[in-house]
């Protein structure tokens, strides 16, 4: 059959109950699975045959949940995690080790870029940003002998930039190595990253998959597109024997397809544990399947809301890739046709103390860290998460003073104007 569209795929991709079995995806609340004989558990650990024996391996809710999102992202292979953390440390990690190096957007999420730039790196793996709108010279100027990924977010969270990802493609793979990408912010309803040459994606299901803000998760798609076995010595971990099960070689067995994320699975999820808990796996596959609806209506309020902005004598500025005359509107256009997502930051005239002032000033809209929920939030960063930076340190961090990152929820879009209008006349 024709492999369905996307909005059929988020309710029906990856479970499918035969005759009597449970409509919805059972939570299957077990940490262990029973077996006859030893000899039948013992195939399960050297790889041999698969099956459920441990829930910080496998569990069954988890894995039909993230063969969904493989299935609307059009990858290989899938694995969900505890986090979005998780899912883009375990991305790299899985591929670099100690004395290895990235090449990694500026433009990334504020948790993303501590993980790199301070965690992983005393892990001694080393990261070179890039400003995603850098010439290609400067970006192949950034690789070096030892780089083993490039990694980007399709739309940046907070910056709202879109990533050129075809060309992101092209220099990862004339230096041999695979593009990952967060594509939190647009979904695989507004854009499916591997279609344009990205080799793995990334998402904070947190956000819009979940949808509802009821659980924190992450998950990692495979494309299954690029070719290991074309650089043994780059990638050993996956083009050589494991010895922690008997020699298995990833590629080998499990093919270009099921390489990268079994390998994530029986290593890093083995050793580091971040599983989602089934409970948690079960309230994302509910977000899931209105995903398309959501994400339609996020997109048009969005719009609505930046547009209103733009023409607002109070608001001093606005940034939104859907905005004509954005500087990412054309990649936008190219890459994400639909929408990109709710998100529109903007700045009030009077900065950060009218930022202040306005946002006390909602109703509707709650202060909240958190973006990309049915409810519109908004965060004043620079009296929040970035408060104890002067405006020099706020203007180096990419946060001017009076950015206010605003997330539209699906709420009918005149009420939330009208909570701006009503917050931007008092000030
Ligand atoms: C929130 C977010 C993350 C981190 O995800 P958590 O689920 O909060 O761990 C990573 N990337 C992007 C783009 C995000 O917005």
């Amino acid at each position: 059959m024709k492999e369905q569209q996307i909005a059929t795929q988020s309710i029906h991709a990856g479970y499918r109950p035969e005759n009597g079995q449970p409509r919805n995806i059972p939570i299957v609340q077990s940490t262990t699975f029973r077996y006859e004989t030893s000899e039948k558990m013992g195939a399960l650990f050297d790889l041999e045959a698969s099956g459920y024996f441990y829930t910080r391996l496998q569990n069954p809710t988890n894995d039909q949940v993230a063969a969904k999102i493989c299935a609307m992202e059009g990858g290989s292979a899938a694995m969900l995690t505890s986090s979005g953390q998780a899912a883009n440390f375990y991305a790299i990690f899985n591929i670099a080790s100690c004395g290895d190096h990235i090449v990694a957007s500026s433009a990334i999420y504020g948790g993303t870029y501590n993980l790199f730039a301070v965690t992983m790196k005393r892990m001694g793996i080393s990261f070179t940003f890039v400003d995603p709108d850098c010439s290609e010279e400067t970006l192949r100027a950034a690789f070096q002998p030892n780089t083993k990924a490039l990694f980007g977010e399709t739309v940046a969270n907070p910056a709202l930039s879109v990533l050129d990802i075809e060309r992101f493609a092209r220099v990862a793979h004339e230096n041999g190595v695979p593009l990952i990408v967060d594509n939190t912010f647009p979904t695989p309803v507004n854009c499916r990253p591997i279609e344009f040459g990205v080799d793995i994606v990334t998402h904070s299901t947190t956000k819009y998959m979940d949808g509802h803000a009821n659980a924190v998760g992450g998950a990692i798609v495979d494309s299954g597109n690029f070719d290991w076995t074309k650089y043994p010595d780059k990638y050993p971990g996956l083009c050589t024997p494991d010895e922690s099960y008997h020699g298995v070689t990833y590629t080998e067995r499990f093919g270009l397809g099921g390489a990268f994320i079994t390998k994530a699975v029986v290593q890093l999820m083995r050793d580091l544990g971040s599983i989602p808990a089934p409970m948690n796996s079960y309230l994302l596959n509910v977000g899931l399947e209105t995903l398309p609806l959501r994400m339609a209506q996020h997109c048009h309020n969005g719009q609505a809301v930046a547009e209103y902005l733009a023409q607002h004598p109070k608001v001093a500025w606005v940034k939104y890739p859907g905005l004509k005359g954005d500087a990412h509107y054309e990649l936008a256009q190219k890459y994400m046709p639909q929408g990109t997502c709710g998100v529109v930051s903007f700045g009030v005239k009077g900065g950060r103390e009218a930022a202040s002032r306005f946002m006390a000033g909602l109703k509707l809209a709650s202060i909240a860290t958190h973006v990309a929920d049915a409810k519109t939030c908004v965060l004043h960063p620079a009296s929040s998460t970035h408060r104890q930076l002067s405006d020099a340190e706020l203007a180096a961090a990419g946060v001017a003073p009076d950015l206010v990152r605003f997330s539209v929820g699906i709420e009918d879009v005149r009420d939330i104007i009208a909570d701006l209008e009503q917050a931007l006349a008092a000030i």
